[in-house]
């Protein structure tokens, strides 16, 4: 089976731009598009971005043991289905996650063979400058997105690697790097 890589970071980091930037450059990966109850923000298409459907029916998908892995998180839900890694890997290539440190501690209690990346911002005040800039949640939204990132962050240690977001060049380079030497068959 081929290793799948999971990326995880505190919201606002930049890991959207950083995993679609190594997505473009490396053609045997692919998006594992989650599914989630939260609403999409604009611009986000249903299958792309994520898949969104009504709590009910995340419920039933729980019950018909279609997540691999699923959380909560902001109260809202988000799942990796089997589905979709399924599909990936029967195409021949390698998955890439986007969750969150809850979903990634379920992963590495099921030892599923994974390449784990934290990805985290500069400092705290960064992240608070960088989610205000992107003006997609309330003041509060971003305090609870700030203290949920001071907990995320501590959980850096159970990951195998952690990349710095502070130059987006910088951290897209180095991210490529290690997938490079732990998975030659991603190029
Ligand atoms: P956002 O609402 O900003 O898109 O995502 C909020 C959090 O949910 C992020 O930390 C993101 O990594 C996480 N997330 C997205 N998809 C999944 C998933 O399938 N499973 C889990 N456990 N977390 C996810």
């Amino acid at each position: 089976m081929n290793r799948l890589i999971l990326f995880s970071a505190p919201s606002g980091t930049g890991k959207n731009t950083i995993i679609k930037e190594i997505l473009a450059q490396r053609k045997n990966l692919a998006y594992s598009v989650s599914t989630t109850t939260r609403k999409n923000r604009p611009g986000e298409e249903n299958g792309v971005h994520y898949w969104f459907i009504s709590i009910e029916q995340f419920r039933k998908e729980i019950d018909g043991n279609a997540f691999l892995e699923y959380a909560e998180v902001l109260g809202n839900f988000y799942g990796t289905s089997r589905r979709e890694i399924d599909r990936i890997l029967s195409d021949g290539k390698t998955p890439v996650m986007d969750i969150d440190v809850q979903g990634a501690r379920i992963l590495l209690q099921k030892k599923i063979p994974m390449l784990t990346i934290f990805l985290k911002p500069p400092s705290i005040e960064i992240l608070r400058q960088r989610l205000t800039a992107r003006g997609t949640e309330s003041a509060k939204e971003i305090e609870r997105r700030i203290q949920l990132a001071i907990e995320e962050i501590h959980a850096e240690p159970e990951f195998d690697y952690a990349v710095t977001n502070d130059l987006l060049e910088k951290a897209i380079a180095e991210v490529l790097s290690i997938i490079d030497r732990e998975i030659p068959s991603a190029t």
